[in-house]
């Protein structure tokens, strides 16, 4: 059984063709700029989206722990350390304004999920993008699903911040066939600070990754401003990059402020709400820094 939160059928952009993502829930990165918000905590969760809500109060007469309150003045108040997740209010919200996130599946139901669109894949050379949160942190899951995919013949594609045991990486990347892997921040205190754990396990896994990972291999680095901007720190990161044998690319995720709306659905503050996005046009400098380390740098265009 593995602990998911989305699968997006018909999906492009993360691997080659069509492809299905699976997003795993729970990451042991606290990134203060995740897009994913819901995608960190390894439990499961209720998002309120406070503007879709009319006040109707079917969700506090169906709440079985009194965790929903209805407040005349600011609206639905929920206790959070009452909510079981049993997800009743959002099956009885006629407004979509409560959202479950976090399932529970077996390996056999996302197979079968993943059957239905699998001539998609097939035609289009796509497949199974594994992402998240962070997949090596359901390493037996992550291993069992992949394992099955390749299995049935589907191109496998894991994301992954690096941040996992050795074990968890030889289990799960056996079953790979191409790797996108993060690197954040070169300098361990920034990076401490950024993402909430050390870069240690980051850089030791990816300067080793080819004893366990023979597969195309992608390295992406997420563009913050007040991060990692720094010209000297983005050279760092892209010379480490291309130390790796075999490695296909580099892709810089310039910052977007995407995820925004899900912190506040989840009750929590983004730490960077007021960082604007950044302007993909001013990158290109980043590809002529690529080209003199002899590696190719693509600026995501999503
Ligand atoms: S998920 Fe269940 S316990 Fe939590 S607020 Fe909704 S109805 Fe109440
Ligand atoms: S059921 Fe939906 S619309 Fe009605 S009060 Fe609850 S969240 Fe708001």
């Amino acid at each position: 059984m593995g602990r998911i939160f989305d699968i997006k059928r018909y999906a492009t952009g993360d691997g080659p063709g069509i492809r299905a993502l699976v997003f795993l829930k729970g990451c042991p990165l606290a990134c203060a700029w995740c897009a994913n918000p819901e995608s960190q905590h390894a439990e499961t969760e209720i998002l309120f989206y406070r503007d879709r809500c009319v006040g109707c109060g079917r969700c506090v007469a169906v709440c079985p722990t009194g965790a929903i309150g209805l407040d005349p003045a600011v609206g639905l108040t929920t206790d959070l350390a009452k909510c079981t997740a049993c997800g009743r209010c959002v099956d009885a919200c006629l407004h979509e304004a409560r959202e479950k996130v976090g399932e529970d599946r077996s390996v056999d139901e996302v197979m079968e999920l993943l059957g239905r669109d699998r001539r998609y894949y097939e035609n289009s050379g796509g497949g199974v993008t594994l992402t998240g949160g962070e997949p090596l942190f359901q390493p037996q899951f992550s291993a069992a699903l992949l394992g099955a995919c390749k299995r049935e013949g589907l191109h496998t594609a894991l994301e992954t911040s690096g941040f996992a045991d050795r074990e968890a990486m030889e289990l799960v990347l056996e079953h790979v066939d191409l790797l996108y892997y993060d690197l954040k921040h070169p300098g361990p205190r920034a990076h401490q600070a950024g993402t909430g754990q050390s870069n240690a396990p980051v850089l030791r896994n990816l300067s080793r990754i080819r004893e366990a990972f023979s597969g195309d291999l992608i390295v992406r680095i997420p563009y913050v401003p007040g991060f990692n901007e720094d010209p000297d720190v983005q050279r760092k990161m892209i010379e480490t990059a291309s130390r790796v044998r075999g490695i296909r690319r580099v892709e810089i995720l310039p910052y977007h402020r995407l995820g925004l709306t899900k912190y506040a659905a989840l009750g929590r503050t983004c730490a960077v709400a007021d960082l604007a996005p950044v302007d993909k046009g001013s990158l290109g400098g980043l590809r002529d820094l690529g080209r003199r380390h002899g590696i190719e740098v693509e600026i995501d265009a999503r």
